[in-house]
């Protein structure tokens, strides 16, 4: 790790972002020494990840909620590092429901090594049949094991998918569950090696990889005031609703930028940590070359995420959470007592649908019609329930969208200006667009300033 240049070692670094990005970065440059100004455009810290106020319930609602897994290692060292550990609860099993409404679950088990550890957990999935069973496992070893870029790679996985000989049933029922949630893509538009990815560092590399760490009080309790609180007890000036509007670059460098009313804060660096559509907002038309000749990321294109929040008069289930196979609905979450008290609103439980662009015009009445019908046919305690309220929240723009060209779009994090770093999710991760790929490119943007 270096230390600031000398030329610009009394001025600060600014972040730009204050998503999870940013803040990962802020805290690397601290590591390093660095003086950092954090500006954020919203009164909050967490970008994405954040809650609402529910004006009927009163309760702190997160907009959607935030999933991380075992194999996330940078998030987990991140929420350590930042003291909110312990607002997330490890859960080492998946409950899935099957068409029938049968609770299959899976786990991992840990003294078989890996990747046989799948099987026993892969066994229990009764909606399957055996010879589905059987080649899911055997294809889940053959994607773990195709080389990263072989021409396959490129194709979609469903593509791929099928000529592996899999039955739709084993597709619709095993491998879109799977992926469909951890990719935001449907699978017949995802790239092949991001599924890759995901089953190999998820599924096939150690029997933690798939264990899910969820929130257990609401997401701005973790990431808006105790980061902040956090990061300011590390030194970082954090200026809520401030808005980076322009930079000043000479001599090759950053020199300064210039706040929403026209205030200018000079600094010795700069880490850009805002999304993909906002990013040519900040660069001028002349300093757009900077951001390099190949610049592509304006084609990266936007996937909707949908979350769907009821509240009924009893509990439906006493599952924390499910996923719900071959519905509209994919992921269902309980809300935790300390997530939503219950004594205005009722119980609590949100309907996750990932790759929801075909669902952003259907009429909200009509969504929750069929999410209720589908929760129904699962849970008895479900039919008897009232639904007292219910919010649904679509998030137009939530990820980009994992395509088999989206990797060839997403731009490193050192341009042209050595002291000007990019950050966020979209950048050249490895990863989707998930909590762990935003914090290892904040991370990295914070390591990498010149
Ligand atoms: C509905 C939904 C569900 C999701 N579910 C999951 C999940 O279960 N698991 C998971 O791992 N990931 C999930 N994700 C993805 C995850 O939220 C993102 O990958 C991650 O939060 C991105 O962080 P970021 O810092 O890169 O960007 P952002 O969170 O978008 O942060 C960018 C920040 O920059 C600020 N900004 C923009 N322009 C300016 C400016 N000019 N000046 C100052 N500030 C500016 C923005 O206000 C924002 O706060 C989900 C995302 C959504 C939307």
């Amino acid at each position: 790790m270096s230390g600031p240049r000398a030329s610009d070692q009394f001025r600060p670094v600014a972040v730009v972002g204050g998503g999870l990005a940013g803040m990962a970065a802020a805290l690397a440059l601290t590591e390093r020494g660095h003086k950092v100004e954090l500006f954020e455009q919203n009164e909050r810290l967490g970008g994405r990840v954040g809650s609402f106020r529910d004006a009927l319930t009163g309760e702190l609602v997160d907009r959607c909620m935030h999933v991380g897994m075992g194999c996330c290692t940078r998030l987990l060292d991140f929420i350590r590092r930042m003291g909110v550990e312990d607002r997330f609860a490890r859960h080492r099993r998946l409950n899935f429901i099957g068409p029938a409404g049968e609770v299959c679950r899976f786990r991992p088990w840990p003294w078989l090594p890996a990747p046989l550890h799948l099987l026993p957990g892969l066994a229990r999935l009764r909606y399957l049949g055996p010879r589905d069973r059987l080649s899911i496992a055997r294809c889940m070893f053959r994607l773990g094991r195709l080389a990263p870029g072989q021409p396959a790679g490129e194709g979609t996985v469903a593509g791929w998918l099928r000529a592996e000989g899999q039955s739709e049933a084993a597709i619709d029922r095993f491998w879109s569950v799977l992926l469909v949630s951890a990719l935001g893509e449907t699978i017949d538009r995802a790239g092949l090696a991001m599924a890759r990815k995901v089953v190999l560092d998820g599924f096939l590399r150690s029997p933690r990889g798939c264990e899910l760490f969820l929130p257990k009080v609401p997401l701005a309790e973790i990431f808006d005031r105790p980061m902040n609180d956090r990061l300011r007890q590390l030194g970082v000036e954090v200026y809520l609703g401030t808005r980076a509007r322009a930079i000043e670059i000479s001599g090759g460098r950053c020199r300064a930028i210039v706040l929403r009313g026209g205030k200018r804060r000079q600094v010795g660096g700069l880490v850009v940590a805002v999304p993909w559509r906002q990013i040519t907002r900040l660069f001028s038309p002349e300093q757009r070359p900077l951001l390099g000749e190949d610049w592509s990321a304006d084609r990266l294109e936007p996937a909707a995420i949908t979350a769907v929040h009821l509240w009924f008069d009893r509990s439906i289930t006493p599952l924390p959470h499910a996923v719900l196979v071959g519905r509209t609905s994919q992921w269902m979450f309980r809300s935790s007592a300390e997530q939503s008290p219950g004594q205005h609103g009722g119980h609590h439980v949100q309907i996750v649908i990932s790759a929801s662009n075909r669902l952003v015009d259907l009429p909200r009445g009509r969504l929750v019609e069929r999410v209720c019908g589908e929760l129904a046919s699962i849970w008895p305690a479900a039919r008897q329930a009232r639904l007292l309220h219910q919010r649904v929240v679509t998030e137009r723009e939530a990820v980009f969208s994992v395509t088999p060209e989206s990797d060839s779009f997403r731009p490193k994090p050192q341009i042209a200006v050595p002291n000007i770093v990019l950050a966020g999710d979209w950048t050249d991760t490895g990863w989707p667009a998930t909590m762990e790929g935003a914090i290892r490119s904040g991370r990295q943007a914070g390591l990498a300033i010149d």
